[in-house]
């Protein structure tokens, strides 16, 4: 399960984010997960609930924001923001679309004391 992972490098990053800022505790850590990198925001949110159990960051919460991406048709010229992923042009269905965004996984801010 791809999201296991995920989760247990959000786990690492925050441990070095606790250090580095020197935090007690962080409270809120804010995620943005591209429609791209195939990792579905629930089963994250699972996993990390399921990861920081037993660790420093049992109270911490987590927010998922979905980034969709932009897409360009070369045939009708086409552009325009998309929330699920899109295999051809919403317009005229060419296949002939360029990608924009939707690839991101990473942590946006943490909130600490
Ligand atoms: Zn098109």
């Amino acid at each position: 399960m791809h999201e296991m992972s995920v989760a247990r490098s959000l786990i690492k990053s925050l441990e070095d984010i606790k250090e580095r800022e020197g935090f007690l505790r962080i409270t809120e850590i804010k995620v943005k997960v591209g429609i791209l990198t195939g990792v579905e925001p629930s089963l994250l949110e699972k996993a990390f609930y399921y990861i920081k159990r037993g660790t420093s960051f049992e109270d911490t919460n987590i927010t998922i924001e979905v980034e969709g991406m932009r897409i360009t048709c070369v045939n009708c010229g086409y552009e325009g923001a998309v929330k699920v992923y899109e295999y051809s042009c919403p317009l005229c269905g060419a296949s002939d679309i360029y990608f924009e965004g939707g690839d991101s996984l990473i942590i946006e801010s943490v909130k600490g004391v």
